[in-house]
């Protein structure tokens, strides 16, 4: 297949927008839009961020948009656009494309992302990086890490660890149940809960390098820190079941590839926030709070683990 032939069959999965917005011309025109726009990009790269031995191409399309809309949800934006940028190795044929643009066209549909453009490269191994847009609801402004206040609540919108318990099975190979391999596999954006919590965060971040980590990232820009409580951190019933409650830990505070969100809230703020997300029916769980020390603290020691995490396939 030629390179025509091969953009073909991915933007087939799409339906892609009638002109001028869909792809096919020299550069992606974006919608009009009357609010602010969030723009971000991120790549998933073959042997750095999955294997195929674990991957299936389906699963590759879909985490490539999943971590995207993940740093959206972070921000409280709307998912709108999305531009595709593919390395392809040789040998990687038709079929496989079309797999790897489906898994990404299933995730793009729930979400009402609309494809708008690309590139095809040939290169040594296969690599997808995405450029999102979404646009922050009308009369808010956009989540950012710097907003949090000594006091604050830190909630997060989901478990933390299975992802990374994955890995650690694996390696250790032992089984990894179903639950713990589709958190790393097919992460799913919590773009509701960040809707959700937009008017009540004063700071948001999606939690892709670890929990510390990202929660330092978010302690630096603030001028703040953190405490955060072992017991409070929110495991899954698999994790639990699945590794000693130390591992759990761990992996809980510093694994990654979480892409759960967590944000800080005004104290005060803090019971209509929890209200606003059960109406929704979704979770959100308190972890800790904002402090006047630097630095993340777990139990009121310094964290000395691992700062986070170091991208592994
Ligand atoms: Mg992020």
């Amino acid at each position: 297949m030629n390179e025509f032939q091969l953009i073909d069959a991915f933007v087939a999965a799409f339906h892609p927008p009638p002109p001028p917005l869909g792809p096919g011309d020299d550069c992606a025109v974006l919608p009009p839009a009357r609010a602010l726009t969030c723009v971000t990009t991120d790549a998933l790269v073959e042997g750095v961020h999955f294997t195929r031995r674990t991957f299936s191409f389906e699963d590759i399309g879909h985490k490539a948009l999943a971590v995207n809309l993940s740093d959206l949800a972070a921000m409280g934006a709307r998912p709108r656009w999305a531009l595709c940028a593919l390395g392809l190795p040789d040998g990687v044929n038709a079929t496989e494309l079309r797999a790897v643009a489906k898994g990404m066209a299933a995730l793009a549909k729930v979400h009402g992302v609309e494809l708008l453009g690309g590139n095809v490269t040939r290169a040594q191994q296969l690599s997808l990086t995405l450029t999102l847009g979404g646009v922050v609801p009308p009369g808010r402004q956009p989540l950012l890490r710097s907003g949090a206040r000594p006091g604050d609540v830190l909630y997060t919108s989901g478990f933390l660890g299975d992802a990374a318990a994955a890995l650690h099975l694996a390696s250790h190979r032992r089984p990894v149940p179903r639950a713990l391999a589709l958190a790393q596999r097919r992460p799913s954006p919590h773009l509701a809960w960040g809707l959700a919590a937009a008017p009540f965060a004063s700071s948001a971040v999606d939690v892709s390098d670890g929990l510390v980590q990202d929660l330092g990232h978010v302690c630096a820009a603030s001028s703040a820190g953190a405490e955060l409580e072992r017991v409070a951190l929110p495991l899954s019933p698999t994790l639990r079941e699945a590794v000693p409650p130390p591992v759990a830990q761990r992996l809980a505070l510093s694994g990654g590839e979480d892409y759960v969100l967590l944000v800080s809230v005004p104290a005060r703020r803090a019971t209509a926030f929890e209200r606003a997300v059960a109406k929704r029916h979704l979770d959100a769980h308190r972890i800790g709070r904002i402090s006047e020390v630097p630095g993340v603290r777990v139990d009121g020691l310094p964290f000395r683990g691992p700062g986070g995490f170091q991208h592994r396939p």
